[in-house]
């Protein structure tokens, strides 16, 4: 980590908002206590029709997912990573078992209550980055308040300052097609944080990423979780994303096969 990152990263950290941890009153209201898992999934199945044949992605999962740390969901090609964060993400619902939101099972509430939800409590990072192409950087990052419908000064000074914490300073007013891959996975941290949300989700995020565009995504996601406490959840089966989590649960068809603790703890 460059030591220019450190000053907007302590400012993130002093939000005059506060982290995602003190914040009585607002998006925390529902978290019953402090340690208790952010997230999770009980007993979930999910299936898949493909014509006369069933595809059984998930079978009995459960999981919890802690505040502030940093999740690895590992597992061959096919092993259902991707179903799982589709259900925490309330992108999908499960045919089976419940899934869990700061305690609260959510998986049967009506889709637009799961997308105020969504759009307040999660955030995303995806493999293809998934930016507005005619949206400079800093307007990508604001992009889920404005869906939100609340973008004032203090929204654009946090995602400036998010932008300046993951190196992208000198950058806000380029547009993606402009900047390289692991720049363009930067705004989308930026953009996954801007809502201070619960939890981040991120599929296969360095995927598509060089080696060394890989450690500074990695890097800038530690240094947002240590400053900021934000929780992540990646999928990924890439080692030099595992060496950095705090946690790992390896996935075989569709069923928890090993929890490792303390990666990098
Ligand atoms: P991973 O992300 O670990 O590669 P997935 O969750 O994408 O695994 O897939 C798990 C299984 O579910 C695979 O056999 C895949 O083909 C199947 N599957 C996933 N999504 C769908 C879908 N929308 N329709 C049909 N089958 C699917
Ligand atoms: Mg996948």
């Amino acid at each position: 980590m460059s030591t220019e990152l450190l000053e907007p990263l302590a400012r993130v950290a002093r939000d005059p908002h506060g982290g995602p941890q003190d914040r009585p009153g607002t998006t925390l209201d529902y978290i019953p206590a402090a340690h208790a898992p952010v997230a999770g999934v009980r007993g979930v199945h999910r299936r898949w029709r493909l014509g006369r044949t069933e595809v059984h992605a998930l079978r009995g999962v459960d999981l919890d997912v802690f505040p502030g740390e940093l999740l690895a969901i590992c597992g061959p090609s096919g092993s259902g990573k991707t179903t799982l964060l589709n259900l925490l993400g309330l992108i999908d619902r499960p045919d089976q078992g419940e899934v869990l939101l700061g305690g609260r099972a959510v998986q049967t509430l009506p889709e637009g209550e799961r997308a105020v939800l969504r759009n307040r409590h999660l955030g995303f990072v995806f493999q293809s980055f998934n930016l507005v192409p005619v949206l400079d950087a800093l307007e990508n990052v604001l992009l889920p308040l404005q869906i939100a419908g609340r973008v004032g000064a203090a929204e654009r000074a946090r995602a400036g300052e998010l932008l300046d914490a993951v190196g992208l300073a000198a950058q806000m007013k380029q547009r993606p097609d402009r900047m390289s891959g692991g720049q363009r996975q930067r705004v989308a941290v930026a953009r996954a944080l801007v809502t201070r949300p619960r939890l981040v989700l991120a599929d296969e995020p360095t995927a598509n990423l060089d080696g060394e565009s890989t450690a500074q995504v990695m890097q800038v996601i530690k240094e947002l979780n240590r400053a900021t406490g934000a929780t992540f959840v990646f999928s990924t089966h890439d080692e030099r994303v595992v060496a950095h989590m705090h946690r790992r649960v390896m996935l075989r068809d569709g069923r928890v096969q090993t929890e490792t603790p303390g990666v990098a703890a």
